[in-house]
C-alpha cells in the first residue's frame, strides 16, 4: 500500500440508498420502530431523511401565521410537546432525548414569541423547520436503540438555498460539493439521520422548501451522493393506478417509468411531491415508493427501463381546477396574442397547466389548491387580461389525466377512453403534447364516476 493510499481514510461507500419516511412514518414510537427495522435490515440505507411527524407540520404552520392569540399559541406549542413526548416515552434512558427536546422547545417559543411581535417569512420559516428537527433528533435514537449507529446530521448544512422564505430554490451546486464533502465521509461507518423540507440559505437563515418537500429534499441528497438507490416510505404500497378511494379495483403498480410517475405525480397523484422523481431523473437513480407499515408487501419501483410499457398505466384526478378562457376577435390571423396573454399570467406567477386553443379563443386551466390560484388569480388579474380580450372564469372542475406510454401512436385510444364516458360532458380534451397522457375536464359532481368507469374499462378486462 502506497503512503498516499495509507492516509486515506475515507473510503467512499459504494451502495448508497438514501431513504425517506414520510409524517405517518414517523408518526409515533411503533411506527419509528418499523422505520428503523427497515433500517437495519438493509445495510445500504445510509442515509436516513425524514419529515415532521404527522400533524406537526400543520401546527407549526398555524404557529407562524399572524394573529394567532396567546391562549391558542399556548395551546399549539403544548400539542407539539405532547407528540414528541409520547414518542420519547418509550426510551429506556429518555434523559438525554428530552433535554434536547426541551432545548428544541424552548427555541421554537422564542421564534414564536418574535412571530407574534413582527411577523416575518424568515422567522415563519424558523418555526415551520422544528418539525423535522424534532423527528429526526429522535428517530437517530430509535435507530440507536436498535443497535444501528444513527447520527443526528443538520441538513441545513449542505441544502443551501436562495432567500425565498416558504419555497426555497436549492443551489444544486453548493448542495452536490457539500454533500461530497461534509456527508459523504461519514457515511463509511454511521448512518446519517437528516430533515426533509428545510434548508438554508447564504446568511444561514433557515428556508423551507415547500410543504411536502421531504420527498425532494431525499431526492436532492440522493442526487448530491450520487447514491444507487432511493427509497421512499410512506403509508400506502406504493402508487396505485387510481385512487383506492374512488375504486377498490384500484392496484398497486410494479414498476412505472420515470416518465410516466413524473406525469402522475404532475396529474395529482398525491403519493410524491411533484418534483421528486427530476432529480433521481437527472442522477438516473432508480426510485421505490413502500409502505413502513407494511415493508414485506413490494411497492412501486420507478426506473428510467421498465419491462414492460402498456399503453394504459394509471388514472389520475385533481380536483378543483379553474378554466380561463379568453377569447379575442383580433386573434384571427394575428400573431403575438398569446404571448400577451401569458405575459400576464406570467407577470402574476401563474402556471398554465392545460391549454386548448381554437382560431379566437384560447381555453387554459390552472391548479387550485388551497390559497394557490385561488388568490393569485385575483380581480386585478382578470382585468388586466379584459383589456386584451373577453374573459369568462369557471370553477367547480376536475382535471382527469389517462397516463400510459405512445398514447399519442396509438390506434383507438380515443375511442377506449370516450365510448365509454359519452354520458358526461367531457371539456378540454388534450391529446398529442405528450406520449404519456390524455386529460380532459369534467364537472367535479361527475369526476369520481368518470375515473371508475374508465379505471373499469381500461385496467380490468
Ligand atoms: N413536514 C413538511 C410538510 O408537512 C414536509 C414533508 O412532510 O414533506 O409539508
Ligand atoms: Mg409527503
Amino acid at each position: 500500500m502506497s503512503a498516499n493510499q495509507n492516509q486515506t481514510n475515507i473510503i467512499t461507500p459504494t451502495n448508497i440508498t438514501v431513504a425517506k419516511f414520510g409524517g405517518t412514518s414517523v408518526a409515533d414510537f411503533e411506527a419509528m420502530l418499523r422505520c428503523a427495522d427497515i433500517i437495519k435490515n438493509n445495510t445500504a440505507n445510509r442515509v436516513v431523511v425524514v419529515s415532521a411527524s404527522a400533524g406537526v407540520t400543520n401546527h407549526l404552520v398555524r404557529l407562524s401565521q399572524a394573529d394567532v392569540p396567546s391562549n391558542e399559541r399556548e395551546q399549539i406549542l403544548s400539542n407539539i410537546a405532547d407528540i414528541q413526548y409520547a414518542i420519547t416515552q418509550h426510551f429506556t434512558n429518555f434523559e438525554a432525548i428530552n433535554s434536547e427536546i426541551v432545548t428544541l422547545l424552548e427555541s421554537l417559543r422564542v421564534f414564536t414569541d418574535q412571530q407574534a411581535a413582527n411577523h416575518t417569512m424568515k422567522n415563519s420559516d424558523e418555526i415551520l423547520a422544528f418539525g423535522e428537527q424534532f423527528s429526526s433528533r429522535i428517530f437517530a435514537q430509535v435507530l440507536q436503540s436498535v443497535g444501528v449507529n444513527g447520527h443526528y446530521f443538520d441538513v441545513r448544512q449542505v441544502m443551501k438555498t436562495d432567500s425565498l422564505f416558504g419555497k426555497a430554490q436549492v443551489d444544486l451546486n453548493q448542495l452536490a460539493s457539500n454533500a461530497q464533502q461534509l456527508l459523504l465521509p461519514l457515511l463509511n461507518d454511521k448512518v446519517i439521520v437528516t430533515q426533509g423540507f428545510i434548508g438554508s440559505d447564504q446568511d444561514n437563515n433557515t428556508t423551507t422548501l415547500g410543504r411536502g418537500g421531504s420527498d425532494y429534499s431525499a431526492a436532492l441528497l440522493a442526487e448530491a451522493l450520487q447514491a444507487n438507490n432511493l427509497s421512499i416510505w410512506t403509508d400506502v404500497v406504493g402508487i396505485f393506478t387510481t385512487d383506492p378511494r374512488i375504486t377498490d379495483q384500484a392496484r398497486s403498480i410494479n414498476e412505472i417509468s420515470f416518465g410516466e410517475a413524473a406525469e402522475m405525480a404532475t396529474f395529482g397523484a398525491k403519493i410524491l411531491h411533484p418534483a421528486t422523481l427530476i432529480p433521481a431523473m437527472r442522477q438516473d437513480i432508480p426510485v421505490f415508493v413502500g409502505s413502513s407499515k407494511e415493508p414485506d408487501s413490494g411497492g412501486t419501483r420507478i426506473q428510467r427501463e421498465v419491462n414492460s410499457n402498456p399503453t394504459y398505466r394509471s388514472i389520475a384526478l385533481r380536483r378543483e381546477q379553474t378554466l380561463v378562457t379568453v377569447k379575442s376577435p383580433q386573434m384571427l390571423h394575428a400573431s403575438g396574442f398569446l404571448a400577451k396573454v401569458f405575459t400576464v399570467l406570467a407577470k402574476h406567477q401563474l402556471s398554465v397547466d392545460l391549454i386548448t386553443t381554437s382560431e379566437i379563443s384560447v381555453a387554459l386551466t390552472f391548479d387550485n389548491p388551497h390559497g394557490s390560484t385561488q388568490a393569485l388569480l385575483t380581480k386585478a388579474v382578470v382585468e388586466e387580461l379584459e383589456q386584451l380580450c373577453e374573459v369568462s372564469v369557471e370553477h367547480g372542475l376536475s382535471l382527469i389525466a389517462v397516463i400510459g406510454n405512445k398514447i399519442h401512436g396509438t390506434k383507438g385510444v380515443g375511442s377506449s377512453i370516450f365510448d365509454k364516458v359519452n354520458d358526461f360532458n367531457i371539456r378540454m380534451i388534450c391529446h398529442g403534447a405528450s406520449n404519456h397522457n390524455l386529460c380532459f375536464l369534467v364537472p367535479e359532481a361527475d369526476a369520481n364516476q368518470v375515473v371508475e368507469r374508465l379505471h373499469n374499462t381500461l385496467f380490468t378486462s
